[in-house]
């Protein structure tokens, strides 16, 4: 989608910081990070957001989980951990609309969210 911010990073046309890509992902860091590792996992395929995800995008969504973790151990964080976040819709206060793992580590994070 030409007007989606994600699609034209992936398509180069808004240059990222990238960290992976493969034929079906793209991990790159976030711009206004929120812990000292914060980077963004997404498919290649336009998703809007996690309600809309079909079943048969199952598979997908869980290569962008295994992927996240593969990266965040990369990034010295698999001794503690870190959070995996997908922020949905309004009430999730999700603001790009192409479905997107939030990948955070490096401090501890506070629970629950405000
Ligand atoms: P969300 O609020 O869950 O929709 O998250 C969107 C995230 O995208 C935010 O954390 C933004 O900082 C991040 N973001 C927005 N524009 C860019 C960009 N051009 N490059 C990298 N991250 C971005
Ligand atoms: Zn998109």
């Amino acid at each position: 989608m030409s007007d989606c911010l994600f699609c034209r990073i992936i398509s180069g046309g808004i240059p990222s910081k990238k960290i992976y890509e493969d034929n079906e992902l793209l991990a790159f860091y976030d711009i206004s990070p929120q812990a000292p590792v914060h980077f963004l996992v997404i498919p290649k395929k336009h998703i809007s957001n996690l309600m809309e995800a079909a079943p048969e995008d199952a598979v997908l969504l869980g290569k962008m989980l295994h992927k996240a973790q593969e990266l965040l151990s990369e990034q010295g964080c698999a001794e503690k951990g870190g959070r995996f976040v997908i922020n949905c819709k309004s009430d999730g206060m999700q603001t790009v609309e192409h479905i997107h793992l939030h990948v955070l580590g490096g401090r501890s994070l506070g629970w629950p969210p405000g």
